[in-house]
């Protein structure tokens, strides 16, 4: 791959170009740069074999002057600490940009998560738990489900919490199971959140979403939503989306001229997000090279897979007719991608704005869990909307005064409030 594919090094970047734009002090850049906090540890577990398997696990406490530490633990094979830096920082831009009192951190684990068995999954969670919960907690830390973690890993991470503290402690983590302690609306908030700015950003380039067409990288949880939330709350129109064939160890584009039906291609995903070729061959899908959906002649470009995605070689495959890119997925865009982005005249909705619908509604879980009164599924997704329709618009509005891309007016909006809340707690 060209250009920078080293994630941290891409957050650093991008937040160094917005420094010099806002002149920030260089102390507070300083602060700024780099996490406050990291932690890199080995968790044993006893395998089903009776063997034990050492997992290398991180924690990375990016920066808590809004708030309690908050974001993803991610299960994946090339996880590093850079990776996991990177998310983490991302993790405070976003709260910040959605304005919810929270900081920004992020966890990993090496490990394809699909290689387990739900006994190994469930000794791994909490053998992670057992070494970070002096560091977590719902004033200090709070994980959440990311690639590779669900919400039933999240129960347990909670119980495990909860025993070790001796107080039943919901609001420790979020992404909980229904009825577990979790909030309606919480699977589908980070797709859905991505559809709410797609319709802003439409209503502001004055696009009929029902004469819409999408591509979409991905079909994991956030693509699935947005799949589902492009076609059936913006009646547009999803031409594709890819996924990571686990078996073959490969990336497929599903394909149909006519639309694809993402409740019917959910049916037939599995729980890794691996589609079911021979039935969706079957039911008229073609299956294309996995790189085949950025080429796609669409308004509308959705990555959300990983990061790196969108960079120096599959930028210019973009169609001239491409009018929006929400990114879905954290940092799908290199640098090198974004100038040539710029160039084409391509509106772009950022990651930490995009994608900031799942950590809104784990924010809506955790008042939830602190009130012991919970909301219905109407209320959080309107609460979900009221937010991310008012972040857009506060970007959008630092975009058009500044005449900068819609990625500088997201940092702006977020540094500004990190910095204003280290101010007013005298950290500088
Ligand atoms: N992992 C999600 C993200 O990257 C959600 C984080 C959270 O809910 O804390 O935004």
């Amino acid at each position: 791959m060209a250009g920078t594919t080293n994630a941290f090094e891409m957050a650093q970047r991008q937040f160094d170009h917005v420094a010099e734009l806002l002149k920030l002090d260089p102390q507070v850049r300083e602060i700024l740069r780099w996490p406050l906090r990291e932690y890199a540890f080995r968790i044993p577990v006893r395998m089903d074999d009776g063997s034990i398997r050492v997992f290398q696990g991180f924690r990375v406490q990016h920066n808590d002057a809004r708030g309690p530490n908050k974001g993803g633990i991610r299960f994946h094979p090339a996880e590093t600490l850079d990776t996991v830096r990177a998310l983490g920082t991302w993790m405070t831009w976003k709260c910040a940009v959605v304005d919810i009192p929270l900081g920004g951190g992020k966890g990993g684990v090496i490990v394809d998560p699909a290689t387990l068995s739900t006994g190994e999954k469930e000794r791994l969670v909490r053998g992670w738990v057992q070494v970070m919960w002096k560091n977590i907690g719902p004033r200090q830390d709070v994980p959440a489900p990311d690639v590779g973690t669900t919400p039933q890993m999240m129960g347990w991470m909670m119980d495990e919490y909860s025993k070790l503290s001796g107080q039943y402690t919901p609001g420790v983590i979020t992404g909980k199971p229904l009825g577990g302690g979790g909030s309606q609306g919480r699977t589908e908030a980070t797709g859905f959140g991505v559809i709410y700015t797609v319709r802003e950003a439409m209503k502001h380039l004055k696009l009929d979403p029902k004469k819409c067409t999408a591509a979409i990288q991905g079909f994991g949880n956030v693509a699935q939503y947005a799949a589902i939330g492009f076609t059936e709350q913006l009646g547009g129109k999803v031409v594709c989306v890819s996924c990571w064939d686990r078996n073959d160890k490969t990336s497929y584009t599903f394909y149909k001229a006519d639309g694809i039906d993402p409740r019917f291609l959910m049916s037939i995903t599995d729980q890794y997000g691996t589609i079911d070729k021979e039935k969706a061959r079957a039911a008229g899908y073609s299956i294309e090279d996995g790189g085949e959906w950025i080429k796609k002649d669409v308004d509308v470009l959705i990555p959300a897979a990983l990061e790196g995605q969108v960079n120096a070689e599959t930028a210019p495959l973009i169609s001239k007719n491409v009018k929006i890119i929400a990114e879905g997925a954290n940092g799908p865009t290199t640098p090198e991608a974004d100038e040539i982005i710029k160039a084409k005249g391509i509106f772009l909705v950022p990651d930490f704005l995009c994608n900031a619908g799942g950590v809104t509604v784990s924010y809506f879980e955790g008042v939830q869990n602190d009130m012991n009164f919970y909301w219905t599924k109407d209320e959080v997704l309107e609460k979900l909307d009221t937010k991310m329709t008012s972040a857009f618009a506060a970007v959008l509005e630092m975009s058009e005064k500044e005449k900068v891309f819609m990625r500088d007016a997201a940092y702006m909006v977020a540094i500004a409030r990190v910095v204003k809340a280290m101010e007013l707690r005298g950290w500088i």
